[in-house]
């Protein structure tokens, strides 16, 4: 399978479709799911075309693969969530129910940011 760029994190990465940012650095994007399944529910995705974890853990160097994970922890922190606690949830393909073919990290919590 070839990566899909006009799945809609792609296009929120190349701005064709206007989104709010609440972190942003040279690895990844973070915004708040339009669709939240918890009281707060904010994705990470990288920017580089990764259709999936497959994808990245066999493509991405080791240096990446650190900076996005230490980016997932970094935004549960900004969020304040850390001491509630939150989970980290990554669908891989759509038969565990990955909608968008776009890497991305959901962190879930029952806390309010
Ligand atoms: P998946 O099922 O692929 O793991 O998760 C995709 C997530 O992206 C879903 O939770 C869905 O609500 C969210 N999503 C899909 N389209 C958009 C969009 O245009 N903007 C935002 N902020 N989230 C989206």
């Amino acid at each position: 399978m070839s990566y899909d760029t006009n799945n809609v994190f792609a296009k929120i990465l190349r701005k064709e479709i206007p989104s709010h940012f609440i972190y942003e650095d040279e690895y990844v994007v973070s915004f708040y799911d339009i669709h939240p399944k918890a009281p707060t529910h904010v994705l990470v995705v990288p920017k580089k075309a990764y259709i999936d974890f497959n994808d990245f853990m066999l493509n991405a160097d080791k240096d990446e693969v650190f900076h996005v994970l230490t980016d997932v922890q970094k935004v549960a922190q900004q969020l304040d969530v850390v001491k509630a606690g939150y989970r980290v949830v990554l669908n891989v393909g759509s038969g565990a129910g990955q909608e968008v073919p776009h890497l991305h990290f959901h962190i879930l919590s029952n806390k309010e940011a």
